[in-house]
């Protein structure tokens, strides 16, 4: 291989930051020069933007993705005794808020061809602890929150979708964030739109629980040094509410490049299902924000090792389900039914996609991605 040839990033936040140094520098200079950096103006700014982008009717800034799966829980009233249906594969933070609430996790298993919960097998996860449904739209593509949304209603349980992957993806036109009454999202530098630290967002059209969440946000007070509930210090910096408004002028460019990419991705390795390589499958009426491209293959180890050799960065999201977490485990009870997503956590590998990946890199992606195929078929 020559050596003029620039290696593969996973993801490539350095040439996005040169895309946007002015506008950030900007906002940050702005900061520093008013010294407000917890609650300065810049966050309710972001938050009136989020309300824009998303359709949500509140937004709250706050310190990460797992504060804003956490707090509408507290807020909610979810405690010891209840229960609370999730997904099993995704990342732990999904269940990790439903223990920390004192609640249960219960796990329903995933449809392997979007990874989601499916929800063919919600209803039947219900008991009468049943408080609440928190679906994972994983690696960016919305959750059938539709019919998640009609059993919950049927059973009086709340729905907060945990956004923390599909900021900016769609659902029937619809972005995710404000296709239930809750949803939580992350800022983390990796997600779709990261900010350069942790940082996170709670949605809701619950004004009255979004009132309460505001207050949760900042140690339970409702006015300054008067507590009427238990809270945390959630709030999300005002230097990193700054720098989500410069980043968010460009997303929407970028929620276009990674849509792309992904459909470039689909093209090109379709016919390697004869390898048993997979595509990942995007219903017709939504729109991933892609924050991973996650293929599945049945030989994923030796596949795995050869994209390393061709020079291909990979990840895997994830290789164990939750429930099988050493400190899950206990709690989870009888995990046999979680067929599908115990496979997924075998198969799935995520390659490279970012919104400023070169007409060149995304070439020797496609190429390389193919030549592991073809050379690991079992
Ligand atoms: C990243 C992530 C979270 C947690 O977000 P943090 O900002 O890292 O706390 C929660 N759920 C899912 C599915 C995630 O990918």
């Amino acid at each position: 291989m020559s050596t003029n040839i620039p290696s593969i990033p996973f993801i490539d936040l350095k040439t996005q930051y040169q895309a946007l140094k002015g506008p950030i520098h900007e906002r940050i200079q702005k900061v520093l020069d008013h010294g407000a950096f917890v609650n300065g103006p810049e966050v309710s700014e972001l938050e009136r933007a989020l309300e824009k982008f998303t359709g949500a009717k509140h937004a709250i800034a706050c310190a990460n993705g797992t504060d804003a799966l956490l707090i509408p829980l507290m807020a909610l009233g979810i405690q010891a005794g209840d229960e609370v249906i999730t997904t099993a594969f995704s990342f732990i933070a999904s269940a990790e808020v439903i223990v920390l609430a004192g609640a249960k996790p219960v796990y329903v298993d995933i449809d392997l061809k979007t990874f989601n919960m499916d929800v063919s097998q919600l209803e039947k996860a219900i008991t009468p602890k049943t408080k609440a449904i928190m679906p994972v739209s994983l690696y960016g593509q919305v959750a059938d929150m539709d019919e998640i949304n009609a059993i919950a209603q049927k059973h009086g349980l709340f729905v907060i979708e945990d956004a923390a992957q599909s900021f900016g993806g769609t659902y029937k036109n619809q972005k995710s964030g404000a296709c239930s009454d809750y949803a939580g999202t992350s800022f983390f530098p990796a997600k779709p739109l990261g900010c350069y630290g942790d940082g996170g967002a709670i949605f809701t059209n619950d004004s009255k629980i979004n009132t309460a969440m505001k207050e949760i946000r900042e140690h339970g007070s409702e006015k300054r040094y008067y507590h009427t509930r238990v809270g945390l210090n959630a709030r999300l910096d005002t230097l990193q509410c700054a720098i989500l408004l410069a980043k968010l002028e460009r997303y929407s460019w970028e929620l276009e490049q990674r849509d792309r990419i992904a459909k470039d991705y689909h093209q090109a390795f379709q016919e390697l299902s004869q390898y048993e390589v997979y595509t990942p499958h995007v219903k017709s009426d939504r729109i991933s924000a892609w924050a991973q491209y996650t293929l599945r293959s049945t030989h994923r180890d030796a596949f795995q090792k050869k994209l390393t050799e061709l020079g291909v960065p990979t990840s895997i999201h994830y290789p164990m389900i939750m429930p099988d977490q050493p400190a899950y485990q206990k709690q989870a009870g009888d995990t046999s039914h979680l067929v599908k997503a115990r496979q997924a956590a075998q198969e799935v590998i995520s390659i490279p996609i970012y919104p400023d990946m070169s007409e060149a890199i995304l070439k020797q992606v496609i190429e390389k991605v193919r030549t592991a195929a073809l050379s690991t078929k079992s």
